[in-house]
Parts: structure tokens; C-alpha cells; sequence
């Protein structure tokens, strides 16, 4: 029965230990490699998300799109909202104690350079007790973790700036750091900003400064899962209006298993108790959960904190539903509008082209005894692509009307848009009425003549043939 006993004590220290606080370890490693080397990525000169101040495109799922295009923003902005709004209905502020970037630079700065690297404080275990700076020895590591931070804070703004301004330039602006004084600025401010945040706002701005916390109460409903204590095994510690009924463990029941350690406390970086119930301030990140499985590991009994829901711990009414219409609403809103994203990502054009006809209608030629008749239009020709491209137009629909200028194929360059000159013209009778001008409709395709098949968009545009007798004349005149 001891061997069962010890067996299941150790079951309980790895389901703490491994299962949820090495779990977020691992999750703030692969968030930290991701965010760092994400923005170094590219396809065919795109990156997975750069909205970038310096050529004014977004990069989306490596595909670029220009300024023209930016009616996307409305939807990443919904996928962004909706997505926040069904993680928390789900699992209540989950994203912050596993994904955000204040947890994760907190937890680097607090447990693992204050604690365990420079050992300015005892454990990660308690993390109410502020280190003790009056000594000199301390004082020196306080400051010699403030340079530390700048120089971590410094990296973090760069990773930031990086999904703004691609690295390669990125890397151009910082060697002439004079020329471009905004770029200079942001980054500064950035790092004091997340120096100060990190050093000496410390969780109150997960508290006080995050309009998160304003916001998740009114989503939780009873299947939510977070940090939950278990009133009916560990007994009442809070009555209703968060008095403190109980200090001491001879105070409560004797079926009561709560030995008032306050392990769960002194863990929880945002000082909260989470025997008073939901509180705007707990961030999910599950500390208190590994403390008390480590205590109650000591007396082969599960842990009276739970990740788990209101359903499951308070209301006793059986499993969490994960798969509630609420959820399900979610996941079909944001399929939905993942859907109409990678449409008019598919559907996008890979250059653009208006085409606006002039205002003089046509020109009317004598060509060697045949009429040659000629419209004019302004072509404004964009090359979203990163490199060079020859483009030319054709007349998809109509093989007696025919492209006269231009006459070769023209070079744009990457992001450049140039204006020109289309005269099509014909020498075929193309309508022979006597009363009013004939309007054709015509299919032009622009394309880059290197890469017809992918690089090409399509236009209507209309041809204007004149009446016959106003040809008839012409020609008599020439
Ligand atoms: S109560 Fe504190 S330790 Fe527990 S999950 Fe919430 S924030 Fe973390
Ligand atoms: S860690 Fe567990 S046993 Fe200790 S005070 Fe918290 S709930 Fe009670």
C-alpha cells in the first residue's frame, strides 16, 4: 500500500511539474523561436505577416499585397477579435499566462535571471517577497540585471520593428541611425517602454493597464476553464463578499483538506488568492495549480486547484463541454472568415493595371487606300512583384483590332508604377452603320512577358469604330 501510495505521490509531482509548468516552458521557448525568426522568412520575397512602413504592402502568409489591397486589414482585424473572443470563452485568459509577451518576458526576467541565474531571490515559489537590495552585492546585480534587460528589451523592440520594417532594411536604418530619427525614436521607446514594464510595472499592467481583463468576465460562462479552487474538498476560505473566514487549517472542517500553506498564494505573480473565487487579475497561468498539486501530492490526494470549469468544480454538474454551441459558433466565424482570406488571397492579381480611355473618341487614318482607326488609352501598369518584370498587352477577343503602342514590351521595376500610352487600331471594317459610332467590347490582358501564365490580369475596355459615313468622308478628304 506504501509503494502504491509513493507511486501515486510521484504521478501527481510529474502531473504539476511536467504537465503545466514545464508545458508553458515550452510553449514560451517555441513562442520566443517563432516570434525571432518568423519575420527572417520569406517565399519569393514575402514574409508571413509584414505591414510595412516602407513600401506600404502587407506581406500575408507569404503573399504580398499592395496598398490598393488593403481591404484585407478588415478581416485579419476580425480574425484577430473573434479569435481573442472564442480563446477566452473556451479557455478563459489563457492567452495570457501561455502566450503573451509581458507573461513570457516576466517570467524570463523574474524566475530565471532574478531567481535563478543572480539568485536575488530565494524561489521561484514565492514570488510576493521583493529581493532585499540593501546590500552592495545586490545592488550591483540589480543593475548589472538592468543592463541585461536593456539589452533583452533592445532585441525584443527590434523583433517588434520587424514585422513593420523587413530585417534587411531594418538593418540598413540602424547603420545610418541619423537619417531616420522616427525609426531611431520607435525603437528607443520601445525598450525603455518594455524595460519599464518588465523591471517596474511588473503584473500590475496585466491588472490595471490591459483592457483584456475588462473584457473576459462578460465572456466566461459556466464551461470556461481556468484556475479553480474546489470549495467542497478544500474547504470554505472566502465567504461571499472575499472576507477571509479561515487563517488557520484547525478553523475548518475536519473532512477539509486545505492545510492553509498558502503555497497557491505566494506563487502567483499577480498576488491574488485563488481560494476567493474568479478574479479579473488571475492571468491562467496555472502556478498555483503546480503548488498545490505539490502539497497535496504529500498526502496522496489531487490538487484542490484545478485547471478545470465552474461546471466541473462548483456546480458538480458533470464534464466540461468543450463542444458547446457557443464554441462551435466561434470555430464557424472564424473558418468563415479564415475562408474569405485565402479567396482573395488565391484570387489575388500578381500586378495592376487601370486602363481609363482618352476622351477623343478616335483617329481616323488613311493606310495606303484602307482606314486605319485608332483608340487611345491611359495605362497606369504597377509591378507588385520584388523583381523586374517586361510587360506587355494583347487583345484577347478580337484578332483584327491590334496593339500599334506600345510597340515593344516595357521594364517596371519592383513597386514602381508607370503611366503610358495604349493606341489600338485597326484596319478591318469593323461595323458598317450609318447612324450612330459601333462600341466594341474588347478583353485586354497585361502581362509580364517571362511569366505569362501567373503574372497577368485581365480588363474589358471598350473600341469605338466610327459611323460610315464619317469614315467614308475621311477617306475621301485624305
Ligand atoms: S490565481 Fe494567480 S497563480 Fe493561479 S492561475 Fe491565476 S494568476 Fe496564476
Ligand atoms: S496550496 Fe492548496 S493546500 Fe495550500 S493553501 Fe493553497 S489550496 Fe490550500
Amino acid at each position: 500500500m506504501a509503494e502504491i501510495s509513493k507511486k501515486l505521490k510521484v504521478s501527481e509531482y510529474l502531473k504539476g511539474w511536467i504537465a503545466l509548468r514545464y508545458m508553458r516552458y515550452v510553449v514560451f521557448v517555441f513562442a520566443t523561436l517563432f516570434t525571432l525568426t518568423i519575420p527572417w522568412v520569406t517565399v519569393n520575397g514575402s514574409h508571413f505577416f509584414l505591414l510595412s512602413f516602407v513600401d506600404f504592402k502587407l506581406h500575408l502568409f507569404f503573399i504580398t499585397f499592395d496598398m490598393q489591397e488593403l481591404y484585407l486589414l478588415p478581416f485579419l482585424l476580425m480574425l484577430l477579435f473573434v479569435g481573442v473572443f472564442g480563446v477566452t470563452v473556451l479557455g478563459g485568459r489563457m492567452f495570457c499566462g501561455w502566450f503573451c509577451p509581458q507573461t513570457i518576458f516576466r517570467a524570463a526576467f523574474r524566475d530565471l535571471i532574478e531567481t535563478k541565474i543572480f539568485g536575488l531571490r530565494k524561489s521561484i515559489k514565492n514570488k510576493q517577497k521583493e529581493p532585499d537590495y540593501s546590500t552592495t552585492i545586490n545592488k550591483i546585480k540589480r543593475v548589472t540585471i538592468l543592463v541585461i534587460s536593456f539589452v533583452l528589451a533592445g532585441l525584443a523592440a527590434a523583433d517588434a520593428l520587424w514585422f513593420f520594417i523587413p530585417p534587411e532594411q531594418f538593418f540598413d536604418y540602424a547603420a545610418n541611425i541619423g537619417d531616420h530619427p522616427i525609426f531611431m525614436g520607435a525603437w528607443v521607446g520601445i525598450t525603455v517602454f518594455l524595460v519599464y514594464d518588465i523591471v517596474f510595472l511588473q503584473e500590475n499592467f496585466c491588472v490595471y493597464v490591459c483592457p483584456y481583463s475588462r473584457i473576459q468576465s462578460v465572456l466566461y460562462d459556466d464551461d470556461t476553464i481556468m484556475a479553480i479552487y474546489d470549495n467542497s474538498r478544500g474547504g470554505r476560505i472566502y465567504d461571499d463578499e472575499h472576507n477571509k473566514l479561515v487563517t488557520k487549517q484547525n478553523q475548518l472542517a475536519p473532512d477539509d483538506l486545505c492545510t492553509t500553506c498558502e503555497s497557491c498564494v505566494t506563487v502567483c505573480p499577480t498576488h491574488i488568492d485563488i481560494r476567493k473565487g474568479l478574479q479579473l487579475e488571475c492571468i491562467n497561468c496555472l502556478e498555483c495549480v503546480d503548488a498545490c498539486t505539490k502539497v497535496m501530492a504529500k498526502f496522496n490526494e489531487p490538487s484542490l486547484v484545478n485547471w478545470s470549469s465552474v461546471r466541473e468544480v462548483e456546480k458538480k454538474e458533470g464534464k466540461t463541454r468543450f463542444f458547446r454551441p457557443k464554441i462551435i459558433g466561434y470555430g464557424v466565424v472564424l473558418t468563415a472568415i479564415l475562408a474569405i482570406l485565402l479567396v482573395m488571397g488565391a484570387e489575388k492579381e500578381l500586378m495592376l493595371i487601370n486602363i481609363n480611355k482618352q476622351p477623343r473618341l478616335y483617329n481616323i487614318e488613311n493606310a495606303q487606300g484602307k482606314p486605319l482607326v485608332e483608340n487611345a488609352y491611359t495605362i497606369l501598369i504597377q509591378n507588385t512583384q520584388n523583381e523586374d518584370h517586361q510587360f506587355y498587352i494583347e487583345i484577347l477577343n478580337n484578332d483584327k483590332v491590334t496593339v500599334a503602342q506600345p510597340s515593344h514590351p516595357f521594364t517596371v521595376k519592383p513597386g514602381e508604377k508607370i503611366k503610358k500610352t495604349l493606341i489600338l487600331s485597326t484596319t478591318e471594317v469593323l461595323a458598317d452603320d450609318e447612324r450612330k459610332d459601333t462600341i466594341l467590347e474588347l478583353k485586354a490582358r497585361a502581362f509580364a512577358v517571362d511569366a505569362k501564365e501567373t503574372i497577368s490580369v485581365e480588363r474589358d475596355i471598350r473600341f469605338t469604330y466610327p459611323r460610315a459615313d464619317i469614315l467614308r468622308k475621311k477617306m475621301e478628304r485624305n
